[in-house]
């Protein structure tokens, strides 16, 4: 690889992948393809692309430093890294069982009322220390890697004290090779010793938690709606996080059409998320903001709930990212795969619409436009699937179909195991296999 007719002209790389059999790289709509490229190869350096093209035209236009990593990706589908823009990676307990009360009949109110839902979840989280949050969200992150999300949204909102609350941030920011952006939601829920006293647990928020917090996250969220935190509050809390230098995003009309979104656009959030009551008002409102809109469709399938309007939302010009919403109580899943297959058939999304909300609207969501896909400048972030092209995901459901995974030019999962730990640079082809490429849809 580093002979060139002309090196001056080569990009210096010191990672190579080829073999790409569909190289998906974002670079258009889904309405135009995705910017996919046939027998696809990229280089990158220093873990940030520097080349991207067909692999016929490599040797000429990419300089392998002689210690480089080549890897070959043997046919196989490659996509960016998932962008999942709303988790809630650091908690402590299970409710498994209460999902199954549910499934047979018992009320979410009814199993509020008796000190169960998410006060289950706040109890056995205080009750956590800093270090098992650490590895509980370790362990996540590692779930989420084997299964291509290469960035992740992390939020708290579980402690609901200023010390709990510091405590997630803390664990939910433990060397991990998932690269995050965290999340302060202190008011996620007021918590049972607020009970009747919102406007105190307001107060709290503004002038305790976010101070104490700030320092730990980027971003700062609330969720505004029934049952939760009315608009003024909302509004009061969203206020007071940008004050503190975060900027904002907000859970909005999920279970009734409350007015976050229209808070959203008001305030010009990054996003609102939910959204499953929102109506041509809201979305005239988010597009003329440039509010992305935040698709949760595992949350309505785990709830049996109806699902967001994301083609309303796609057919006003609005930007949508897929997420998983990963938490105890609503969507127990880290698997965009998953939400991929669910929001083309709960969302009627094509498969490509669905896959760049996922990647680029992900991204959008994040204000982050190092991520989400393949082009020069770009994080060296993507994943190899076990099958030879993107259309097996909505349609090959509920199994992994990602095999390995490279983030900043570094191979942290191989064959679907995470590697800790890895070398920055090994000058080994870490994909090569005696078995050919399992191709799914084939069997
Ligand atoms: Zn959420």
């Amino acid at each position: 690889m580093s002979a060139t007719s002309d090196p001056s002209s080569a990009a210096a790389a010191d990672f190579v992948l080829r073999g790409a059999g569909e190289l998906v790289t974002m670079s258009a709509p889904a309405a135009k393809g995705l910017g996919a490229i046939a027998d696809g190869a990229l280089a990158a350096k220093d873990g940030v692309i520097v080349w991207v093209g067909r692999e016929a035209e490599l040797p000429q236009a990419v300089d392998l430093a002689p210690d480089g990593l080549e890897v070959d990706a043997q046919g196989r589908c490659v996509l960016p890294g998932f962008v999942d823009a709303h988790t809630h990676v650091p908690f402590a307990g299970s409710r498994a069982a209460e999902y199954g009360e549910r499934l047979g009949g018992v009320s979410y109110g009814e199993i509020l009322a008796r000190g169960g839902g998410i006060n289950v979840t706040v109890k056995a989280t205080r009750q956590a220390s800093e270090e098992e949050l650490a590895r509980l969200s370790s362990l996540r992150y590692d779930s989420m890697l084997r299964h291509g999300t290469t960035t992740a949204e992390v939020k708290s909102g579980y402690g609901l004290t200023v010390v709990d609350e510091v405590k997630q941030l803390r664990a939910a920011a433990t060397p991990h090779a998932l690269r995050r952006e965290l999340t302060f939601l202190g008011a996620h829920f007021l918590p049972p010793e607020y009970a009747g006293r919102a406007e105190d647990y307001v107060r709290l928020v503004c002038d305790e938690m976010i101070p104490a917090c700030a320092p730990l996250a980027r971003w700062c969220d609330v969720f505004c709606d029934e049952g939760a935190f009315t608009v003024d509050q909302a509004r009061r809390v969203l206020v007071a996080g940008a004050a503190a230098g975060l900027s904002t995003r907000i859970h909005a009309d999920e279970l009734a059409r409350s007015g976050g979104s229209m808070l959203a656009a008001e305030l010009g959030c990054a996003s609102a998320d939910h959204l499953i009551h929102a109506t041509g008002e809201e979305i005239s409102a988010m597009k003329a903001a440039g509010v992305v809109a935040v698709m949760l469709p595992g949350t309505s399938y785990t709830l049996g709930i109806q699902f967001a309007p994301a083609r309303a939302f796609l057919e006003a010009g609005v930007t949508i990212a897929l997420a998983s919403d990963f938490n105890p109580g609503s969507c127990n899943c880290e698997n965009l795969q998953m939400m991929i297959s669910l929001a083309c058939q709960g969302m009627k999304l094509t498969p490509d619409e669905a896959l760049y909300a996922a990647t680029v609207g992900g991204a959008a969501a994040l204000r982050r436009d190092d991520v989400g896909s393949l082009a020069v400048g770009k994080r060296c972030d993507f994943s190899v699937l076990a099958a030879a092209s993107r259309t097996e995901l909505p349609y090959h459901f509920g199994v992994n179909l990602v095999g390995d995974v490279v983030v900043g030019g570094r191979v942290v999962v191989r064959d679907g195991a995470v590697i800790h730990d890895a070398p920055a640079l090994d000058p080994v082809s870490l994909f090569a296999r005696d078995a050919p490429p399992e191709y799914g849809g084939q069997l």
